[in-house]
This record gives structure tokens, sequence and C-alpha cells, in this order.
């Protein structure tokens, strides 16, 4: 739904239009855009420098890795007993990939301008939600002179608002008023764009495709711009037809992150609802509470490991063969694997 407009243009060069996607990361990509990875699929610029950097640092390590133990031995050597100062090159080389972060991160994305980098690393960041890449993004948008700022301000809205949606409990703690600063525009002026641009997008969103914490984000940005519509009319998509016919298993699948949203913060619903007095819509919503099925809880160990999907199937196999349950008198022990 939000991806529809972003389809349309390049990532990389946003007033291009886009003639194809890269093959690890799904970016769009244009005639600019002629890279190749050895299997001879397009891929884009960003995912090329990473490939390329990633095998160089490895050939680096193991160069390292190399001379610190050479030095261990000559040391070793030298004094004639194990010297705790020989190992400070075997540390060094751990501690490597943390010290070389700004380096690696220089060639990721080289041969890229912040221009062309900026809503690459806004996708990164909304696939991936690593605070790095947010990082990232923010001082790639300080990078950016501001007429480009304001040239490619719509596109950037595109990128963003998913990501920000998406990934809204993986944001800093101040991060709209950092955000609005670097955007050079007001807090209010930033959620009026989002409330009146994306307003549909977003609603649609959060009810037929939504993520982790995004009733949090509708909130969020309803207390901001004091809009309380915008709650009214996410409640009365939570309670449409589309969701409320459908059958417990769609309703359970298609519909299960919107209904664990509501089951985490039933009371939050509850509020908003007595307070908009949504009388109709809340005994609705009770009645979707009344069809989930919230996912397993693991009973141990070995099942903590398993995915919520496999642990269903297992719970599902399990109602259905008669159980044989064989006491164990060490059924109290809980198995503890490290
Ligand atoms: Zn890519
Ligand atoms: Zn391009």
């Amino acid at each position: 739904m939000i991806e529809k407009d972003r389809a349309e243009f390049c990532a990389f060069h946003y007033t291009n239009e886009t003639d194809g996607k890269c093959t690890l990361c799904g970016l769009t990509l244009c005639n600019l855009d002629q890279q190749y990875n050895i299997a001879a699929e397009r891929i884009c610029q960003l995912c090329y420098n990473i490939s390329r950097a990633r095998k160089l640092i490895k050939y680096f390590q193991f160069g390292l890795w190399g001379i610190a133990i050479a030095i261990f031995i000559i040391i070793w050597q030298v004094t004639d007993e194990l010297n705790l100062f020989a190992l400070i090159p075997l540390l060094l080389v751990l501690v490597f990939p943390y010290l070389m972060r700004p380096l690696i991160m220089k060639l990721y994305f080289r041969e890229l301008s912040p221009k062309e980098s900026v809503l690459p690393i806004i996708r990164y960041f909304e696939a991936s939600g690593n605070q790095d890449h947010y990082k990232i993004f923010m001082k790639i948008l300080s990078k950016l002179p501001e007429e480009e700022k304001s040239e490619i301000k719509t596109k950037l809205f595109d990128y963003l608002v998913p990501a920000l949606a998406f990934n809204y409990a993986k944001l800093p703690e101040e991060w709209d008023t950092e955000l609005v600063e670097k955007l050079k525009m007001s807090k209010d002026e930033f959620v009026g764009i989002l409330l009146s641009e994306y307003r549909k997008t977003l609603i649609q969103t959060a009810v037929h495709n939504p993520q982790e914490n995004f009733s949090k984000f509708l909130i969020y940005l309803s207390e901001k711009a004091q809009d309380k519509d915008l709650l009214k009319e996410y409640i009365n998509e939570i309670t449409s037809k589309d969701v409320i016919s459908s059958t417990d298993e769609e309703l359970n699948t298609i519909y299960n992150k919107l209904l664990e949203e509501l089951y985490l913060y039933e009371e939050k619903f509850n509020e908003i609802c007595d307070e908009l007095k949504l009388t109709k819509q809340k005994d609705l919503i009770a009645q979707l509470l009344e069809r989930y099925e919230p996912p397993p809880v693991p009973k141990n160990q070995i099942e903590a490991v398993l995915t919520i999907d496999q642990l269903k199937e297992k719970r599902r196999k399990e109602n259905e063969q008669p159980q044989v349950v064989i006491s164990n008198p060490n059924d109290e022990q809980q198995i503890v694997i490290e």
C-alpha cells in the first residue's frame, strides 16, 4: 500500500523513473545503476559495496590474526615464558571490527553521494529496525545540502513514513525533535504532513498490514496533532466489515498482528472508545478479542527455540492426538540448554 508511490522512482536517483529492482535488497533502480553480482544478477550500489567491503574486512581480519599470532609467539620465545602482554595483539584483533566501524561505513557508502544514499538507508532501517541504520540516516540527512533537502522532500516522506511507522518502538528517545530539526521544519508541520498526505495509507496499513506498535504510532500522531478523528477513523477501520466478517482462521492469520495490538493495549483501546463514545466499536473489539488465539507460550527451553508457527503446529498436533502422559519424577526439573 505504502509501497505504491515509491515503486515508481529510483531509490538512488529519485528524479529518474525506475526500470528494475536490486535482486538482493529490492530497492528500485534506474538505467544509471549497472552493478551485477557474480551470478550476473542486477544489484544496487549499496549491496555491491557491502559485499565487497565484507570480503575486504575478512581478508584484513585473517591478516591481523596472522600478525597477532606471530607477535604472540615471538614474545613467548623472547621472554621464554607466557607473558600477559603477548595477549594484547590478540585482544586488538577482537576489538578490530568495532574500531573499524566508521571506516566500514565509508566503504559501504563508497561512490554514493548523500542524496543517493538517503532513501536507501531509510529502506534499510525500515527492513531491519536496526538503530545503527537510523543513526546513519540521520548523519546522511545532516550532510544533505538545503536545496536538495527541499527538492527530495516528498520522496523522502514516501520512504520515511513507513520506516517510522513500522519501527516506532525502535526509534530513539526524542527522535521527533532531532528529526524535524534536521528536516528544517516544525513538529506541527511534520505531523501535519503525515496526517494530511498519509492519513488513509497509515490507517489502512495499521489495520490490514500492521507491525508491532503501529497503534502506538497512530496514538502518538493523534496526540501531537490533537486530532481525535484519526483514532476514530482507525477504530472504525478495525471494526469494519472486512475485519469483522472474516473467518476465525483468516482473523488469526491475516489480522494476527492487529489482534496482538488490541490484546496488548486492550485498556488503551477501551479508554479511547469511551472517550470518543464509540460504544458499538468497543463491543466489536471485545468480540474480536474473544476470537483471538494468543500465540502459545513455550513450556520449556526446548520449545523456546521454536518459532510461533512451529509451536502452533505442535500444539495443534498435541490437541489432535489423545495425550499419553508419562509421569516423570524429574518433571519439575527444567532442562536448561545454554
Ligand atoms: Zn541492493
Ligand atoms: Zn538510479
